[in-house]
C-alpha cells in the first residue's frame, strides 16, 4: 500500500493525505499552494517519489514517474481495492484511470483511450502492460472468454520479441509505435483486441550503436532455440558470429533472460494460434536476415559486386524458398528503366551492401507487418458482440539522438501530433465541462504546436510533400536539391533552419541532408536520405508464404506510383488521430527520473526538461486557470455537511441548496467559488485547504 492515508475502510483520500502534504507532498498538483512554480511543482514530484509514491495526478491527468525497482502497488488485492472506486479516494494510481475509463465505458456506452506518452525508459510500456492485467484480472469473464484474455496478454511478449530491442536508454525499448484496442461487450466483458502498429525502427536490423542490440528475438532464437532448429536454419548458436548483432558490442545483457524469453515467445505463439508452419516460416526469415548480413561482396574485374562465398545465399534460397540464381542476381544488380524497357544494371560493391541492408530491412519489416496482422487474426472478436472499446496507445517519445535520421523525424512529428491532440481536448473537454454546467470562463493562452505541424504535413508545401517530390525523380534528385526545394518552400519558416548550403556541395549525392527543426519538446537536427532500391521482384515469388504475403506482386505494378514511406506514415498518423478524437481521453505522462536506471535518484535537469516539454505546466495552468477543484453536489455536501449546523447531520433538500448553505455559513467569497448545474467549482486550492482544516478540527 502506498504511504498515503487510509481509513478503516481501506479507503485511503485526497483530503486524508492533504494534511500530510509536508511530508509526502499534494497527490494532485492542483492542490499545490498559491503560484504554479515549475520549481513547487518539481518540489512536490522529488518528495513523493522519494516517498516511492510514483504517480501524482494533474487533475484527471496521472503524471508517473519511474521508480526503477520493483513496487508492492501491483498486487491483485491493490486491483481490487481501485475497482469500482472514485477516481479520487485512492492514492493516484494508473489502476485509477483503468477503472475510471472502464466505469465511465460501461456506465455510458462509450468508447475510451488511453493516451501513455514519455519519453524512452519513462516506463509506457510497463504502464500499458500493467493496465491490461488490471483488466484481465479486474473485468467479468467467462471460460470462453479465457482464450481471448490469454491471447491479449501473450500477443506482448510476442511483439516485444520482434519489436523491442536493448538502447543505451532502455533494455527492453519499444522500437515501434502501439496502439490497442481492447474490445469490451455489453457486459464489460473483454472479448477481443485489435493492433496497429507504427513505422517499426527497420534500420536497427542492419545497424546498431555501441552499447546496442538488434531486436531480442535475434538472441533469443539463438540462445533458446533447440539444436535440432538451428541446425535446419543453418545458425550457429554464438550471435559473435552474425554481422547483424555484433555492431553494438553487447549480445549479453545483464538484465535480460534471452533463453526464458524464447520459452515464453514459444509458448505464446502456441497460444495466439500460430501453425507449425507459420513458426517455421517466420524463424526461416529471422534466420535469413543473419545470413543476410554475412554475405560479403568483392569486386569482379569490371569492378561490379559479386558474392564472395555462396553459403548463405544458400541457406537464403533454401529458407525462403526463392530461386538462387535470381536471388544472386538481385543482390548485386538493379533494375532500371531504359527507353520504356527494363533493363539490369551491376551495382558496385558499396552499393550491394547497401541493397543488401535494404532486403533484410524490407523482409524484417513486413514480417513485423505481418505477424501484427496475424495476432489480429488470433484476437479478432467472432461472435460481434463488441459493444465498446479501450484504446491503449503506447508510442515512442520524443527523441534527440547524435544522429536522428528520418526514424526521428516520423517520432517527432508523431509526438507534435499527439501533444495536439491533448492540447486541443483537454481544453476541450475543459471548456464543454463549463459549458454544461453553465459556468462562464475565459481560456488562457498556450503554444499551439499545430504550427509546426503544418510544417511537416501541410499540401504541397510541407517538408514531407517535399520529400514525396524528391522521391519520385530518382536519379535527379540529391540531397542538395531537397535542400534547396526546402529552403525555397519552408526556409523562411519559423521553426525551420537548414545549414549553410557552402556545407553541403562539398557532399556527395548518397549522402545526407541536415536541416533543423524546432519542436515544441526541443529543436532537433536531422540527416534525411532518400536513397532507395527496388529488389522485390524475387521475394513475391518466394516459397516461404509469409514472404509471399509480404512483397505482393501488384507493388510491381510500375504505374502505380508507390506511396513513400513519409506519405504512409503521415496517413496512418492521421487516420490514429481520427480514432482517438473519437473517443473519450485519459492521459499518462510517464517520466525518466534519471539516466542510470537506478533507483531513487531524482535529476532535477532531466526532470525539469520532461515537465517542460510534456507541457505538464500547460497542462497544469489550463487545470487552474478555470477551477482548481470541482465536486458533485452530493459529495461535497457528505464530507463537508458537519462544519455547518443547517446541515448538519441530515440535509433533506437538494445538496446544491445546502451547498449554498454550507459555503455561506463557512464564509466563501463570491469569487472564490461557482456553482454549476451539478456541481460546485472551486477556484483556488487554498479555499478548499482552509475548508479542509477547518473539518479536521
Ligand atoms: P521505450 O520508449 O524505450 O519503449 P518505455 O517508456 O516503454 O520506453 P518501459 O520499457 O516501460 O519504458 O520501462 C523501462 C524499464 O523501467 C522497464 O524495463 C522496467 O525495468 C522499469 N520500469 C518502468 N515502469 C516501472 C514500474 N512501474 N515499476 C517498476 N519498474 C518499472
Ligand atoms: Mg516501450
Amino acid at each position: 500500500m502506498q504511504k498515503e492515508d487510509v481509513d478503516e475502510n481501506g479507503d485511503a483520500n485526497m483530503e486524508g493525505a492533504l494534511i500530510a502534504r509536508d511530508k509526502v507532498g499534494v497527490q494532485d498538483f492542483v492542490l499545490l499552494d498559491s503560484h504554479t512554480s515549475e520549481a513547487a511543482f518539481l518540489n512536490n514530484l522529488r518528495k513523493r517519489y522519494q516517498e516511492n509514491l510514483i504517480y501524482t495526478y494533474i487533475g484527471s491527468l496521472l503524471v508517473s514517474v519511474n521508480p526503477y525497482q520493483e513496487l508492492d502497488i501491483y498486487t491483485v488485492t491493490q486491483m481490487q481495492l481501485y475497482r469500482g472506486v472514485n477516481f479520487f479516494e485512492l492514492p493516484p494510481h494508473l489502476y485509477a484511470i483503468a477503472d475510471n475509463a472502464y466505469r465511465v465505458m460501461c456506465n455510458e456506452y462509450n468508447n475510451h483511450f488511453i493516451l501513455i506518452s514519455g519519453e524512452s525508459g519513462a516506463g509506457k510500456t510497463e504502464a500499458s502492460k500493467k493496465i491490461l492485467q488490471y483488466y484481465a484480472v479486474t473485468c467479468p469473464t467467462t471460460e470462453q472468454l479465457q482464450t481471448v484474455r490469454d491471447r491479449l496478454l501473450l500477443s506482448n511478449p510476442v511483439l516485444e520479441a520482434f519489436g523491442n530491442a536493448k538502447t543505451l536508454r532502455n533494455d527492453n525499448s519499444s522500437r515501434f509505435g502501439k496502439y490497442m484496442d481492447i474490445q469490451f461487450d455489453f457486459k464489460g466483458a473483454p472479448v477481443g483486441g485489435h493492433i496497429l502498429s507504427y513505422l517499426i525502427e527497420k534500420s536497427r536490423v542492419v545497424h546498431q550503436n555501441h552499447g546496442e542490440r538488434n531486436f531480442h528475438i535475434f538472441y533469443q532464437l539463438l540462445e533458446g532455440g533447440d539444436k535440432d532448429l538451428l541446425c535446419w536454419l543453418g545458425l550457429e548458436r554464438n550471435p559473435q558470429k552474425y554481422t547483424y548483432l555484433i555492431q553494438g558490442r553487447c549480445a549479453k545483457v545483464f538484465s535480460i533472460n534471452d533463453k526464458n524469453d524464447w520459452k515464453i515467445v514459444r509458448k505464446a505463439f502456441s497460444i495466439i494460434d500460430f501453425t507449425e508452419k507459420d513458426i517455421e516460416h517466420l524463424f526461416g526469415i529471422v534466420a535469413s536476415v543473419l545470413h543476410l548480413g554475412n554475405i560479403q561482396f568483392e569486386e569482379d574485374s569490371n569492378g561490379h559486386a559479386i558474392i564472395r562465398d555462396g553459403t548463405q545465399i544458400k541457406w537464403i534460397s533454401k529458407l525462403l524458398g526463392a530461386h538462387l540464381s535470381i536471388l544472386q542476381e538481385a543482390l548485386t544488380h538493379r533494375k532500371i528503366e531504359a527507353r520504356s524497357e527494363e533493363v539490369l544494371s551491376p551495382l558496385n560493391v558499396d552499393l550491394a551492401f547497401y541493397a543488401r541492408d535494404a532486403v533484410a530491412k524490407a523482409i524484417y519489416g513486413r514480417t513485423f507487418t505481418w505477424l501484427v496482422n496475424k495476432i489480429n487474426g488470433s484476437l479478432a472478436n467472432k461472435d460481434s458482440t463488441q459493444k465498446t472499446v479501450i484504446g491503449l496507445l503506447d508510442i515512442y517519445g520524443f527523441e534527440v539522438l547524435d544522429t536522428n535520421s528520418f526514424e526521428q523525424f516520423c517520432i517527432n512529428y508523431c509526438n507534435e501530433k499527439l501533444q495536439q491532440l491533448l492540447i486541443e481536448m483537454t481544453l476541450k473537454a475543459e471548456q464543454e465541462e463549463y459549458e454544461l454546467e453553465g459556468i462562464e470562463w475565459e481560456p488562457i493562452p498556450y503554444f499551439n504546436n499545430k504550427i509546426i505541424c503544418d510544417l511537416v504535413e501541410q499540401k504541397h508545401k510541407g517538408i514531407i510533400s517535399i520529400l514525396d517530390e524528391e522521391c519520385l525523380r530518382p536519379g535527379e534528385a540529391t540531397d542538395l536539391s531537397f535542400l534547396e526545394k526546402l529552403e525555397e518552400k519552408v526556409g523562411d519558416h519559423a521553426h525551420f533552419v537548414t545549414r549553410k548550403l557552402a556545407d553541403q556541395k562539398t557532399r556527395k549525392s548518397i549522402d545526407w541532408v541536415d536541416f533543423r527543426l524546432l519542436h515544441y519538446a526541443g529543436e532537433v537536427t536531422y540527416c534525411a536520405g532518400n536513397f532507395y532500391l527496388l529488389l522485390f521482384q524475387v521475394l513475391c515469388n518466394s516459397k516461404n508464404s509469409i514472404m509471399r504475403d509480404c512483397f505482393l506482386l501488384s507493388e510491381l505494378d510500375n504505374r502505380r506510383r508507390p506511396e513513400t514511406v513519409a506519405t504512409q506514415f503521415k496517413n496512418s498518423l492521421t487516420s490514429l488521430i481520427e480514432i482517438l478524437m473519437s473517443k473519450e481521453p485519459s492521459y499518462i505522462r510517464c517520466i525518466k527520473p534519471n539516466e542510470n536506471k537506478e533507483p531513487g535518484k531524482f535529476d532535477d535537469f532531466l526532470i525539469r526538461h520532461q515537465v517542460k516539454y510534456l507541457g505538464l505546466m500547460e497542462h497544469l495552468r489550463v487545470r487552474r486557470a478555470g477551477f482548481a477543484y470541482r465536486r458533485k453536489y452530493e459529495l461535497f455536501l457528505q464530507r463537508y455537511k458537519s462544519l455547518c449546523p443547517a446541515t448538519w447531520p441530515h440535509w433533506h433538500g437538494p445538496a446544491a441548496e445546502g451547498v449554498e448553505r454550507l459555503i455561506k455559513h463557512i464564509g466563501y467569497k463570491p469569487e472564490e467559488y461557482k456553482l454549476g448545474r451539478t456541481k460546485i467549482f472551486i477556484r483556488f486550492p487554498k479555499t478548499l485547504f482552509a475548508t479542509e482544516d477547518a473539518f479536521e478540527y
